[in-house]
């Protein structure tokens, strides 16, 4: 793809050249691919190709894969399947365009500008060594040092740069650096260094450059030559603008880059709490094994968040919702977990599970009953009709829909208390039975007849709790995966903090359950599960052995 412009006169051309779509306002989203993709890249994919489409223009996914070390296609092909997931797309079959773009594909002009910015006098090599470099910048305060190498000749810097380029030279034993003023106010125009030596094997241009320009170089280049009109980044890249603009404005005046210019705009980046989003602290998570893989769904990876449950749209009404500002704020999880709710409430379908089951016998029921209970898939949606299940003698409830001694307006099942059993009967508890340990193994009720839910008498018998049920000789047993926060401090990884330190114990719980007869458990399924949230079928599910995540709870219950 990037190969498209190659055998161009020379850059300006490019520019003129342009993509072949003809769309006035350009974004691009630019990912290193040294990682997989998190919740603050969505906010970033949403305002970038947002933008695009709601203005007729284009967006752009570049890799900006400047950097060679920790850089692998696997990352690429994972966060092109991301941007799709989230619903947008960087071609178009139809108007024959499909910009796709890798950063390292312009190495060989980068490398052609920075000697044109050595031979107008506007770069340098410097031989200090980096921490001497380091301590010459100045402070906040305090101005700057010139390097003794400053006002070298321009011969010498061209051919110390030619041979860094051979690969001549060790790393950190020399760079090139702009010349703009070591007195500036602004630490990023005190000569940053725009080229360094990495003598490094890079995933896609190989062992051919034993020289790297540095972000702040490459990325105003890239948005140029892409002929970017809007360059968002988030705040951090504030203080860069100046470079970035002295940069390019340097570049049309050696008639290498033409004008518009792109402008770059900033915007806040997402901040969650309880979670960290740190590439490096992600893949450490994924590395010590203190999580099944970048696509655990306690994981706020995009493929994570896809595993737990997470859809395109509830996140981009998450992201929505927040809106896009340069205040910092710190969102509370909860927020990201509502926007789940209402995208999954009016379309999951409903169903019943038991998580924690416990044996519930109908005693005044034969052995061999079975009769045919009704419920609303979607009670925003009737159309959708309704469910079947069987009721018979012998039920899995939940285990806390019983209490043998009630505790204070406690509405369900004790001994002498009725209750109706959903969909079906109301039910009066006649008793338990305990084993050796003295836990309770068996609930016991009678029905009372004429109270079917849907009959014409159903509500003769008023009671106050309301628990659901699945037929043991029918129910579907799998196991469901039930999470928690991933960490415990809202923080985790602020200040001094060790994130680890607070990794939550018991962010990941385990049960076997018994599901509602009959539910298609293909992958990627979803339902809301009455009284329990909202579940997916995970893709290591199997019709031998189902397995299901918990996406959200019904009510936020984190405290
Ligand atoms: P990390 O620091 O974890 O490596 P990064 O910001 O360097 O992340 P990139 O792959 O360079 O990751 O990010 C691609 C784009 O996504 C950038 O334009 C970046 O500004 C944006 N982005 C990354 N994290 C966030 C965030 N938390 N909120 C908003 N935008 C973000
Ligand atoms: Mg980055
Ligand atoms: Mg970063």
């Amino acid at each position: 793809q990037g190969k498209r412009w190659a055998g161009v006169p020379g850059p300006a051309k490019i520019q003129e050249q342009g993509p072949k779509d003809s769309a006035r306002i350009r974004t691009r989203f630019p990912p290193e691919p040294n990682g997989y993709l998190h919740i603050g890249h969505a906010k970033s994919i949403i305002i970038n190709f947002g933008l695009a489409r709601d203005y007729g223009g284009v967006c752009h996914l570049r890799f900006d894969d400047t950097n060679p070390e920790k850089e692998d296609q696997e990352y690429v092909d994972s966060i092109k399947d991301s941007v799709k997931w989230l619903g947008f797309d960087w071609k178009n079959e139809e108007k024959n365009y499909n910009n796709l773009y890798f950063a390292s594909d312009y190495f060989d002009y980068m490398y052609e500008f920075a000697i044109a910015l050595i031979k107008s006098g506007d770069a340098y090599i410097d031989e200090q060594s980096p921490e001497e470099m380091r301590q010459n910048r100045g402070t906040l305060t305090e101005p700057g040092t010139d390097s003794p190498y400053r006002n070298r000749p321009i011969e010498e810097s061209l051919k110390l740069f030619q041979e860094m380029r051979e690969g001549k030279h060790p790393n950190g034993s020399m760079a090139l650096r702009a010349k703009i003023n070591m007195q500036s106010p602004n630490i990023n125009l005190r000569d940053p260094v725009i080229y360094r030596i990495r003598h490094a094997e890079h995933h896609r241009t190989g062992n051919k450059w034993p020289i790297y320009p540095m972000y702040t170089y490459a990325h105003p280049i890239e948005d140029a030559l892409e002929g970017i009109t809007h360059s968002i980044c988030t705040l951090e890249f504030e203080d860069q603008r100046p470079f970035y603009d002295w940069l390019l404005e340097k570049l049309v005046e050696l008639g290498l880059l033409k004008q518009p210019l792109p402008k770059q705009y900033e915007f806040s980046r997402l901040k969650v709490k309880h979670i960290v989003t740190s590439k490096r602290k992600l893949l450490q998570l994924v590395t010590e094994g203190l999580v099944n893989g970048w696509d655990d769904p306690r994981m706020p990876t995009l493929v994570g968040l896809r595993r737990r449950g997470y859809t395109p749209t509830a996140l981009r009404l998450f992201i929505e919702r927040l809106g896009v500002s340069k205040s910092d704020s710190n969102i509370d999880y909860s927020e990201l977990e509502q926007a789940l709710r209402d995208v999954l409430d009016p379309v999951a379908p409903r169903a019943v599970a038991v998580l924690d089951p416990i044996k519930l016998v109908i005693t005044n029921l034969p052995e061999n009953h079975e009769e045919a209970c009704f419920a609303t898939i979607n009670p925003h949606n009737p159309e959708l009709g309704k469910r079947e299940f069987p009721l018979t003698r012998e039920l899995w409830i939940e285990r806390d829909d019983f209490q043998e001694v009630p505790q204070k307006k406690y509405f369900r099942l004790f001994p002498g208390n009725m209750v109706r059993l959903k969909y079906a009967y109301v039910v009066k508890c006649t008793g338990c039975i305990k084993n050796d340990q003295g836990e309770v193994t068996e609930v016991h009720v009678e029905y009372i007849p004429d109270t079917k839910s849907g009959t014409p008498g159903s509500d003769s018998v008023k009671v106050k709790g309301n628990i659901t049920w699945v037929s043991t000789k029918y129910a579907t047993s799998a196991t469901v995966n039930l999470y928690d926060r991933l960490f415990t401090d809202p923080s985790p990884d602020s200040g001094n903090k060790n994130f680890l330190d607070y990794l939550n114990p018991n962010s990941l719980k385990q049960v076997s359950a018994w599901l509602e007869p009959g539910l298609d458990l293909t992958p990627g399924n979803q339902w809301q599960f009455e009284r329990l949230g909202y579940f997916i079928v995970d893709p290591d599910s199997t019709p031998e052995k189902p397995i299901l995540n918990r996406s959200v709870t019904l009510r936020d219950t984190w405290v």
